[in-house]
């Protein structure tokens, strides 16, 4: 698809690299509780030391809208990195400014430091120049790591982008090449499922998907929106309910598409979002007005496996129930395995995306079978729609 510019294209050695990555793990008592964000950055990083770069680490944490927000600095991400890469990272307690002036002017080749949390400016979401100029002052060369923000023209990933030498790190490049593979030409049928809590965000994505698949699979909150709109009572579900006109518009113009949409026939239904709740499978039409849909039922799982089994790609974000919790699990886990044997045996070609979907899959013992499996989740969606991600355009020119 694209010629984006990668790491081979330029010379680093003695250069100040800026690397943007995307380290915004899961944190508990104030220690990242699963690393594989900051995994998947070190050959980055140990590629860039080897050739004698100095690298400069500017990532994100979290949402502290422009303030700066103690509880989300970066400090024990770059101890966790330290450990990682199994040598010291130099912390700077701001982004810019005295702090990370002094931290990168200290650094000799091949030296790794880690900015301060860089939304803890007002200047990196609204994409602003000024921002943008002084994070460039701290560097000679950018390159991008982080394919799961790409979706976001930010200063760190598009203004920054464009004031120095720009290029794809090799987790970038991964993750593109494995897209553009899987997905670049890709056989029909094409099925979409799409399931998951965040419904309003993904609905955009749907209009889209409808005029690219053959076929989208709705699961989740996603799937109680949908129902709702189309007239079933969803009870308690989650459900957001202001997305009804926009979920008939979706149905309308994937109608117009050739597009099947498929919801589920049945449902598990529970009063509370907690492990082995007692809990019923009814048809969507009998949801009772105290309960909520937790999970699609056996029949809808019958419906989505024998699809899974007519179609020749699967692009997938989202779960189809609430997984982290007994026995909500069981629709994502069996249309996961489906999906897993399909490709196994040659019949599909499966990609998946996302932060729950991915750690869904891997609980379901079927990540490994997946033909490939996207760290990023909204980027990975307006990869597959066709959307010129401007994370990515950047580092094209
Ligand atoms: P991803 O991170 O893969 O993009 P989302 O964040 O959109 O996916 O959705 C994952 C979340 O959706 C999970 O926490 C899961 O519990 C929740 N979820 C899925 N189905 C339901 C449901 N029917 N009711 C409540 N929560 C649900
Ligand atoms: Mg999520």
């Amino acid at each position: 698809m694209s010629k984006f510019k990668t790491i081979d294209d330029l010379d680093v050695s003695g250069k100040r690299v800026l690397l943007r990555a995307d380290l915004n793990v899961p944190m508990q008592d104030g220690k990242p509780s699963d690393t594989t964000r900051i995994d998947r950055t070190v050959p980055t990083i140990n590629e860039l030391t080897k050739r004698g770069a100095k690298v400069i680490i500017l990532t994100h944490f979290g949402r502290p809208n422009g303030q700066v927000v103690p509880d989300l600095t970066l400090k024990p991400v770059a101890v966790a990195m330290a450990s990682a890469l199994g040598r010291d990272v130099a912390f700077a307690t701001d982004t810019i400014g005295d702090s990370a002036n002094a931290v990168v002017g200290a650094m000799k080749d091949g030296d790794v430091a880690m900015l301060e949390n860089v939304r803890f400016h007002a200047g990196e979401t609204a994409n602003d120049d000024a921002f943008a100029s002084s994070l460039a002052a701290l560097g000679d060369i950018f390159v991008n790591d982080a394919f799961s923000t790409a979706h976001r023209a930010h200063a760190s990933t598009e203004a920054l982008a464009r004031k120095l030498p720009a290029a794809a790190g090799r987790l970038m490049q991964a993750e593109l090449e494995a897209l553009g593979a899987a997905l670049g030409t890709p056989v029909k049928p094409v099925a979409a499922v799409v399931g998951g809590a965040k419904v309003s965000t993904k609905m955009e994505v749907l209009g889209n998907l409808s005029k690219k698949v053959d076929m989208i699979i709705i699961g989740g909150g996603m799937a109680n929106t949908f129902l709702y709109a189309q007239g079933h009572d969803v009870g308690i579900s989650l459900c957001e309910k202001d997305m009804a006109e926009e979920a008939k518009k979706i149905i309308a113009s994937a109608a117009e598409n050739g597009c099947e949409i498929v919801l589920p026939v049945d449902v598990v239904v529970a009063s509370e979002f907690a492990a082995n709740a007692e809990n019923e499978t009814v048809s969507i039409d009998a949801i009772p007005s105290d309960k909520m849909a937790l999970d699609i039922g056996p029949a809808s799982i019958a419906d989505v496996e024998k699809r899974l089994a007519s179609c020749k790609t699967l692009v997938w974000n989202g779960p189809f129930g609430a997984f982290e919790i007994e026995p909500f699990d069981v629709g994502t886990n069996s249309a996961a395995q489906a999906a897993a044997r399909l490709t196994k045996a040659g019949s599909l070609t499966s990609v998946a995306g996302g932060g729950d979907t991915v750690a869904a899959l891997i609980q379901a013992g079927a990540a490994d079978d997946f033909s490939y499996i996207s760290t990023a989740g909204g980027a990975f969606l307006e990869w597959i729609e066709g959307k010129t991600l401007p994370g990515v355009a950047a580092l094209e020119d």
